[in-house]
């Protein structure tokens, strides 16, 4: 779907006044399902993405991932921001509101019948701009799949005008009715039809045309001279091709379609294909012009825009099977040298595909699309792709190493939706992570090849499997294929990091295990076998299956299936045992963040005593002693024995599934009611390395074993199990690797990989907050980050302490922890320093970039005297002299300068915010403008979040986030928000995921039960029911920042006194030592 854009790109989506919805749409999309028929229409509206904010996570500053994070996570970012229209529907109430709303209507279920299919739309479409009305008709040429008297498709917010019917060219009478709960319209027929009967059905029609994003909606331009462009855009995915013209409107219902686009004369018009032939229209001027026909596609890809003051320039593909012309699209003031780097990624990444995918892209044109307003980051229509345009304009000038990584990212990943997506599509949506998964994992790979000097694969395990882990962890996670039910509007929510980041996850550890070549291979085959078609995840793996034979007997299915129908991940626990001469794996269970929803561990491992020690020595050493005696009548080749014999996986499996099936289908929606997590077991593959410095060797934790050893050629200190981070679960480790492993990082941490420190750091933070691992162990490890200079690696650990501080702020020992941080900076942070790396070569920057903008952003926050110096001093150049600023800085010198600055400096960056033109440049100064020590600038910026003129509205929940993160002004914020709240849902929503990002944004440090009942006391009398899991999900990870302090907050005193006391101590002895000499 629609792809990537930062948390801090999230601008300029509303549109002009601010409001992203007009008075209009709340006719549309009251989320109580009004009792007036035509009001229902809105109840089938889609909630947007719920767990984005897991990827955040309760405790992460979402600015802290900005530019780090690859496309198709800004992309789910975007959703959050993306339409409060979504008012998910509750399966138990559908069946009640279709009795009350539509008793007549000949069908009853939100999914088509199958009796009926389309071949081709003509569609012809007018897109009245100022009306902000469409008016079309459309010619359906249908199939009959079985004999039936009733044609049912889907419109929603469309009048019809007129209608004919033609069975075997003799027009039909028919009786035509509407249902708005279901957003479908049925025309039931005098008699049936039957198969081979040809029939037409023809619709006139008008609706509406709103700034809503969704559907055909109306895109605003400001250009530098203060003028207004209205263009018109189009954005369908998922559902929202109903709206623009009546459509059977599923992925699976492909056809072919023939557009016409009735326009201004100063208009352009773009569709899917080329321009076939433009004619007069009318007397009034008016101009019609008609594309080619497209290929057979769903109708979700569709894309039609009507542009205004906008101009191209072009590229042709050289090493394509045929040339292909690649436009990129802008307005006319932003074009100028901005749409080069955007052209080059996409040739390039057109030859990449073809030459991966061994098939040619079948279009003879793409069309890349800069659009001011536009809900997600990106929008794969075949041959018409549509951008948001921080995610497709690069300005070598001013944009930055890291919005060129950005960009890429995005381009890569639409691009290869071409073939995965909209070649093949997912049979239905509960299938997405096809989709999405595939994309995601593609958009590395061809970034990796257009721009091998950036080593973006460095970046994977962190931005997939690890970001994924986090919201996988909670109860209230669902599993990759979701078990969506035919009669559920709730597809929005699939949107999530399960269907984008787990999936790419999963996706990189088959392919992993089964070989680059073969798995490219089976790709190949599963695109020609189901090309123009539709198909299901099973019907990948079967393929994969082919050409891929796993190690030791596991089967591809057998892994897919445990790891996209289970809900979460496992958790391993390894040890070291028999003289250090064996590895020791035991307990395979689901790793959850509440401690008390269910064992982590099934041996009992886990001490109750609450105290956060994680080694848990008496129990676990006895079990191990335990496991040790039997690990002595038990040798490799008994092993191995076992190892051949897959078959054990393969019933476990079955029966697993069928649990799992029967689980998903009382679960319904995936929810988080209680379910049986002891039962899911899966096939792991671990592999693991140690100390000798040789190469990673695979072995297998399969379903039902509990306890494995594993002999190793020679004793050994420590052991990393999952090296390279190809398999997707967390691994926890006895006292004694811990202790080896923080002895190596500290020692010297290039012994161990990048991504296994990444990996190392994740998980063992994750673990304290299960009180798995001892808060002291946690904080010995990261002690080496002072020679740590891995931009993943250093980006986990800033997140991670800066959660912690938010944790901790109120204790009496902050400042300890405080001087622990900058500790871990000093070092790297003068080594890294200012400088603009002009020395560098150009194509390493994008990871050197990140790196000094995780480590300045870190001094700066704990007001490291010479980060702060040197932020004000680029902070009073910029505003003095208008000297420009490092793009990728200029978050950390707006936040420092205005931070230490008087209210004249606060004035100059309001200013310079209302005349940005770029919505880079204008989040960077409202997040800096937030950083003010001023109570009045605080009330100020304030109000200005209701006033739309000041700041639009779909950017408010940065404003007030980064005024959360602001001690000063975080209580005033959550207040004023709070009897605000009335006015704040009248701009952003009712339940609106605008409105629920503001809240998230306020609230997700919040670590006490007391603050918890208060919220939930607030939250419940607010109507939020429909945002019910987004809630949850909320509530849920504040529920582990509160456990995460009951558990460690002691200790973590105890650790911080006494790494004091050392230090003080040293520098004691430091200044004897001086003394002496
Ligand atoms: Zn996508």
């Amino acid at each position: 779907m629609p792809t990537p854009t930062t948390v801090k790109l999230l601008v300029d989506e509303t549109n002009e006044d601010g409001k992203r919805s007009s008075p209009v749409e709340h006719v549309w999309s009251d989320p109580r399902l009004p009792h007036n028929r035509r009001r229902a229409s809105g109840c089938a509206a889609f909630c947007a993405i719920a767990c984005v904010m897991f990827i955040l996570g309760a405790t992460i500053g979402a600015a802290v991932y900005t530019y780090l994070t690859p496309g198709a996570f800004r992309e789910l970012l975007n959703w959050t921001t993306s339409s409060g229209n979504g008012d998910e529907m509750l399966s138990d109430d559908f069946e009640e509101l279709i009795e009350q709303h539509c008793p007549d209507f000949p069908w009853d279920e939100l999914r088509l019948p199958n009796d009926i299919r389309p071949d081709h739309y003509n569609i012809s479409i007018h897109p009245d701009i100022d009306a902000g009305r469409l008016s079309g008709q459309v010619a359906i040429d249908l199939r009959v799949e079985n004999e039936t008297s009733v044609i049912v498709l889907h419109a929603h917010r469309l009048n019809l005008s007129s209608f004919y019917i033609n069975v075997n060219n003799r027009k039909v009478n028919a009786e035509h009715s509407e249902c708005d709960v279901l957003q479908q319209w049925a025309f039931t027929l005098d008699k049936p039809v039957e198969e081979n009967d040809e029939i037409v059905l023809g619709i006139e029609y008008d609706g509406l045309m709103l700034a809503d994003m969704h559907g055909l909606y109306i895109s605003t331009h400001h250009s530098n001279n203060g003028k207004i462009w209205k263009s018109v855009a189009s954005q369908f995915e998922p559902n929202h091709a109903r709206k623009a013209f009546p459509c059977f409107d599923e992925p699976n219902l492909k056809a072919t379609f023939q557009v016409s686009v009735v326009r201004e004369p100063e208009h352009v018009t773009r569709s899917n294909t080329n321009l076939r032939v433009t004619r007069e229209h009318s007397e009034e001027g008016l101009y019609i012009d008609v594309f080619e026909k497209s290929v057979k596609m769903s109708t979700y890809l569709l894309a039609v825009a009507v542009l205004d003051n906008y101009d191209y320039n072009k590229r042709l593909t050289k090493t394509t099977a045929e040339p292909i012309e690649v436009r990129l699209y802008a307005s006319r003031d932003v074009l100028k040298g901005q749409a080069d780097f955007g052209l080059d990624v996409a040739t390039k990444a057109l030859e990449y595909f073809e030459d991966y995918f061994n098939i040619s892209y079948p279009l003879d044109k793409v069309d890349l699309l800069a659009l001011d307003d536009f809900a997600e980051g990106a929008m794969e229509n075949w041959g018409l792709i549509t951008f948001r345009d921080s995610s497709l304009l690069y300005n070598e000038k001013t944009s930055g190493e890291l919005s060129k990584e950005h960009i890429a990212l995005v381009i890569c990943h639409e691009i290869a939706h071409q073939w995965f997506g909209n070649l093949v599509t997912m049979d239905w949506w509960n299938d997405l992570w096809l989709n999405e998964g595939f994309a995601n994992y593609m958009e590395y790979k061809c970034v990796d090849h257009i721009f091998p000097k950036w080593k973006i694969m460095s970046r994977f395990y962190a931005e997939n499997a690890g970001s994924a882990m986090e919201p996988d962890g909670l109860s209230s996670s669902r599993p990759i294929n979701a078990g969506l039910e035919s009669n559920t509007t709730n597809i929005m929510s699939l949107f999530d990091a399960i269907s984008y980041h787990k999936a790419a996850a999963i996706i990189h550890m088959l392919q992993g295990l089964a070989g680059e070549w073969y798995f490219q291979k089976a790709l190949i085959e599963y695109l020609n076998k189901y090309k123009y078609d539709n198909a299901k995840g099973e019907e990948l793996w079967r393929i994969v299956e082919k050409h891929a034979s796993l190690p030791h007997g596991v089967t591809v299915e057998s892994l897919a299936k445990a790891f996209t129908t289970q809900v979460g991940y496992p958790l391993i626990q390894i040890g070291l045992v028999n003289n250090d001469e064996e590895i020791l794996v035991h307990n395979q269970t689901r790793f959850l963040f509440d401690r008390d929803h269910k064992k982590n561990d099934k041996d009992g491992d886990k001490d109750g005593d609450g105290d956060g020690d994680g080694d848990r020595d008496g129990d676990k050493d006895k079990a191990k002693a335990k496991a040790g005696d039997k690990a002595g009548d038990k040798d490799e080749s008994e092993e191995d024995e076992e190892d051949e014999n897959g078959k054990d996986d393969d019933d476990s499996d079955d029966e697993k599934e069928k649990k799992e099936k029967k689980k998903m289908q009382k679960k319904g929606r995936g929810s988080n009611e209680d379910e049986d997590d002891e039962d899911l077991e899966w096939p792991i593959p671990v592999h693991f390395r140690t100390d000798d410095k040789g190469e990673p060797q695979l072995k297998w934790l399969r379903p039902g074993e509990q306890k494995v050893h594993w002999r190793l050629d020679s004793p050994s200190k420590w052991v990393i199990a999952n090296s390279g981070g190809i398999g997707y679960f967390k691994v926890l480790y006895d006292k004694k690797i811990y202790r080896e492993l923080n002895r190596q990082l500290n020692r010297d941490h290039s012994e161990i990989s990048a991504i296994d420190r990444t990996m190392l750091i994740t998980d063992a933070f994750d673990f304290t907050k299960v009180g798995l691992l001892d808060i002291g162990t946690y904080m010995d490890m990261v002690q080496y980050a002072e020679d740590e200079r891995d931009r993943m690696a250093w980006t986990m650990i800033s997140q991670q302490m800066e959660s912690i501080e938010g944790l901790i702020e109120e204790t009496d020992y902050i400042h300890l922890f405080r001087d622990f941080q900058r500790s871990l900076v000093v070092k790297v942070y003068e080594e890294l320093g200012w400088d603009d790396g002009e020395s560098d070569e150009k194509e390493e920057s994008p990871s050197r970039r990140g790196l000094q903008q995780t480590v300045l952003s870190f001094a700066c926050r704990l007001n490291h005297g010479d980060c702060s110096k040197k932020a004000i001093q680029r902070f009073n150049q910029w505003a003095v002299s208008k000297k420009p600023v490092t793009p990728e800085l200029q978050g950390i010198i707006f936040s420092e300068g205005i931070k230490h600055g008087d209210s004249a400096l606060w004035e100059k960056a309001y200013t310079a915010f209302q005349s940005a033109t770029t919505p880079k440049a204008k989040q960077n100064l409202m997040e800096g403008m937030a950083a003010t020590k001023d109570p009045k600038l605080v009330n100020r910026l304030l109000r200005m979040t209701l006033d739309s003129k000041s700041i639009k509205a779909n950017t408010i929940h940065w404003v007030l986030s980064a005024l959360a993160k602001n001690e000063l002004s975080r209580t005033a914020a959550w207040r004023f928000f709070r009897i605000n709240y009335d006015d704040y849902e009248e701009i952003l929503g009712k339940g609106s995921n605008l409105l629920f990002a503001c809240i998230r944004g306020l609230v997700d440090k919040t670590s006490t039960k007391h603050d918890l009942e208060e919220l939930k006391e607030f939250l419940e009398s607010k109507n939020l029911e429909n945002n019910r899991s987004k809630l949850e999900q909320l509530f849920e990870n504040i529920e582990v920042n509160i456990q995460w302090r009951e558990l460690n907050e002691e200790k973590l005193e105890e650790y911080l006194r006494e790494w004091d006391e050392r230090r003080r101590r040293l520098h004691r002895r430091h200044k004897q030592f001086e003394g002496k000499f």
